[in-house]
């Protein structure tokens, strides 16, 4: 055992070193895994635990302090944004909606990450859609909330697709984002992690890591009230890895990079976050809906991503996630909770522009600080989307909609002429209606050029042989759909790197 500061300190040897076991590290720790039997130590260090399977409660309150970050309280530094960030075994991956996208190619041209083609990313996409069971669910299996959705759109003649799942052994319990249940999504703690400890990685959870050197990894293990303990013994730990690939999440990772130092070579760490702000609309029908029961996510419309930056996706969520997003207060909120078997939820993505400025800080405690302020064009295009969503919700049948940034509380079926009007633009203002973020993005971006980007297009950290970014904090700009199958593809590459690198730097 050494010290350090006068703190006792364990230590332990890899070959290799994961960071967090997401969507990024989940699918790096089992492509490295065939590694093990050639005798290669590889370990994951997962800063969550692992939830055994009655602890998927379904609670919200119980499960919003099991499977997020401080709870999925995160706000912004400006306070006007609140981020979901997944924690656990799993990472996102535990509580994601498992809606499977491929992204489209005029991103990955508009990334112009040199070296890197949408053909690349569309193949290894399909591996992880293949591997994680995604497929269309039967019309029958479709409940009323999406069902109205696909509605109004083709209605209004919007462009409406099903989403592509990711479930084996659905039964409709309705709270994806709770963590499921009945283990149906095929999250990376499903498929990829079971699968890589199989073949020899060590998977240690309750364990966060607080700096990287060269090759050392300093971390501290702590077991959380809830999930299995830990298999090291609480206390702090020196970690000697010759490789070491980060995959904390966008904001993680670039914050864990920055407080490690590499902030100083390395101008464009934690910076070109985007986010795709995101915004819970609420309508209320004459009758009872089936819409908590089923999958709460079944199709979008892009119909306006080209020309107004933004996606439309039918959702479902919560009484506490519902309340807290409709602005408001007082009888007609309540009347509006107290409708909940009669509404239908349409949720907004806008397609941010990816802003030097957004980015990642750290606080003086080392802490992430999320620096971002919504720009003007996403602020137009969260209004198109609230007029764009009005229109379907009444296309679809409802008699009113709750308008967060309307001149009153509900807009009623007879004014639906007067969207126009009723929802102006002057009313869009960060802090008055409810946004919030589940897709991080960038923050140790791909590129070539030293100064605007943190690694090159294999996940890379520039001039730092060994060191390696393989999750969301790669994206160069937004993923402009939703994105886990892109992170997924990504670091599914940054793994193939690492194996062909494996020789010269092992
Ligand atoms: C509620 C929700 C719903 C979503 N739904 C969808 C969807 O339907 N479809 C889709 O495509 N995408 C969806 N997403 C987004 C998707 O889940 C993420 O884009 C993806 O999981 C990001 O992968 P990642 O590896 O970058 O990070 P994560 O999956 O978040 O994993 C990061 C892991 O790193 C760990 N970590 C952080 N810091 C440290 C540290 N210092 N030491 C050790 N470990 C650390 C965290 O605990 C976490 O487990 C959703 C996200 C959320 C939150």
């Amino acid at each position: 055992m050494r010290r350090s500061s006068g703190v006792p300190m364990f230590e332990k040897t890899f070959d290799i070193v994961i960071i967090g076991s997401g969507a990024g590290g989940g699918t790096v720790a089992k492509e490295l895994a065939p590694l093990c039997s050639d005798g290669i130590r590889v370990a994951v260090l997962e800063w969550g635990p692992k939830l055994s399977g009655d602890e998927f409660t379904g609670n919200e309150v119980d499960m919003a302090k099991k499977l997020f970050v401080d709870s999925g309280g995160v706000l912004t530094k400006d306070g006007n944004m609140t981020l979901a960030m997944g924690k656990g075994y799993g990472g996102s991956t535990l509580s994601y909606t498992g809606t499977s996208m491929t992204v489209p190619k005029e991103v990955i041209d508009r990334w112009a990450v040199p070296g890197l083609t949408h053909g690349d990313v569309a193949t290894r996409a399909q591996k992880y859609k293949e591997e994680n069971n995604v497929h269309f669910q039967p019309e029958e299996l479709l409940n009323d909330n999406n069902l109205l959705f696909q509605k109004g759109c083709r209605t209004l003649g919007y462009n409406v697709e099903q989403f592509p799942l990711n479930l084996k052994g659905c039964k409709g319990a309705g709270i994806c984002n709770l963590g499921c249940p009945n283990q149906a999504k095929q999250g990376t703690h499903i498929v990829q992690l079971p699968e890589a400890e199989k073949a020899g990685v060590e998977v240690i959870t309750n364990c966060l890591v607080e700096h990287i050197g060269i090759q050392e990894i300093e971390a501290v293990v702590e077991n959380a009230p809830f999930g299995e303990p830990s298999t090291w013994e609480e206390g702090r730990y020196l970690i000697k890895a010759k490789i070491i690939v980060v995959c904390a999440g966008a904001v993680h990772s670039s914050a864990l990079l920055l407080n490690s130092g590499f902030g100083d070579r390395l101008p464009a760490l934690g910076r070109y976050l985007t986010v795709h702000p995101a915004l819970i609309l609420v309508a209320e029908h004459p009758h009872a809906i089936s819409n908590f029961t089923g999958h709460p996510k079944s199709f979008f419309s892009d119909h306006f991503w080209r020309s107004d930056g933004f996606l439309l996706e039918s959702c479902m969520y919560y009484p506490f996630i519902t309340a807290k997003n409709m602005v408001g207060f007082g009888s007609d909120h309540s009347q509006l909770m107290q409708a909940f078997p009669r509404l239908q939820m349409i949720l907004v993505l806008a397609v941010d522009q990816a802003e030097a400025n957004n980015r990642v800080e750290i606080d003086g405690d080392g802490r992430p600080v999320v620096d971002y302020t919504l720009s003007n064009v996403t602020l137009d295009s969260l209004h198109m989307s609230m007029k764009a969503a009005t229109r379907i919700f009444f296309a679809a049948g409802a008699s009113r909609v709750h308008a967060p940034a309307g001149k009153r509380f509900f807009i009623e079926a007879t004014q639906a002429d007067d969207i126009e009007r009723l929802i102006p633009r002057n009313k869009v203002v960060p802090g008055r209606i409810s946004i919030t973020s589940a897709h991080l993005m960038g923050g140790c971006r791909m590129g070539e050029d030293l100064q605007t980007s943190v690694t090159d297009s294999w996940g890379r950290v520039h001039d730092h042989p060994g060191l390696f970014v393989a999750d969301s904090a790669l994206l160069p700009r937004a993923n402009e759909i939703n994105p886990y199958l892109t992170v997924m593809a990504l670091a599914d590459r940054v793994a193939e790197r690492i194996r062909l690198d494996a020789g010269e730097l092992l």
